[in-house]
């Protein structure tokens, strides 16, 4: 996978999936309202995204080593990323009850984390878990 594509893809699915369940966890303990997280979840897959892509494309136009497309393709893609992964947690809280949900959530979110980190794990040559 291109550098830029990358960056964007891994600190995009991190970064949504992470916050995403700490808001969830936060807001159901705090509220117990479908809503209130529906409407945290959106919040994070477009507000947090956006803010996150920002930060991507500072943190690689500071490298000074990147075209602008490529700076462009990194910033697109973490946006792109963090809000795919953010909206998947919508999926269990439409169907499920709410505390149902966040544990499904919580497995899923893992789930996705251990094998990103398998992944790059394995393409650095590493052992996994080593
Ligand atoms: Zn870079």
């Amino acid at each position: 996978m291109k550098h830029s594509l990358k960056i964007g893809f891994s600190f995009g699915l991190t970064s949504g999936i992470i916050t995403t369940l700490g808001l969830m966890v936060g807001l159901h303990s705090g509220t117990n309202s479908k809503l209130v997280v529906l409407g945290g979840i959106l919040t994070i897959a477009i507000a947090d995204a956006l803010s996150d892509a920002l930060g991507i494309h500072i943190s690689e136009e500071s490298e000074d080593k990147h075209s602008p497309k490529e700076i462009w393709e990194a910033t697109t893609s973490t946006f792109v990323s963090k809000f795919v992964f953010a909206l998947t947690f919508i999926v269990p809280v439409l169907l499920l009850e709410l505390s149902t949900a966040i544990v499904v959530g919580i497995i899923w979110g893992l789930s996705v984390l251990s094998i990103l980190s398998f992944n790059i794990a394995k393409e650095q040559g590493a052992r996994p878990g080593g």
